[in-house]
């Protein structure tokens, strides 16, 4: 159902015809670790993780997994090229 208390206008799992059943009644702000993340979103109540209603639970137990603002180890590559790729490169 669409949610009609802090994140308004948007679908939500926890929402139905009796309110927000999440834990406590509400979402919970974002924290510090979130900063930079795109899943963050400003309402008029704060902001808020627009895929979890508990960000602190998220990191709990090391990175969140959804963050959108950090780097993995892949990403960054060994910087060591393929050999038989380079060796095709260098006979073209
Ligand atoms: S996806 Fe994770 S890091 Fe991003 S705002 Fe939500 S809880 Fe925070």
């Amino acid at each position: 159902m669409v949610c009609t208390s802090v994140k308004e206008g948007y679908e939500c799992f926890f929402m139905n015809k009796k309110g927000c059943e999440f834990n406590g009644g509400t979402c919970h702000t974002v924290v510090e670790q979130c900063e930079g993340c795109q899943k963050v979103k400003d309402f008029p109540t704060g902001k808020y993780c627009l895929s979890f209603p508990d960000p602190a639970s998220k990191w709990r137990h090391g990175n969140c997994n959804m963050a959108t603002h950090l780097k993995t180890a892949s990403d960054k590559g060994n910087g060591k090229l393929n050999p038989l790729k380079a060796s095709k490169r260098r006979a073209a």
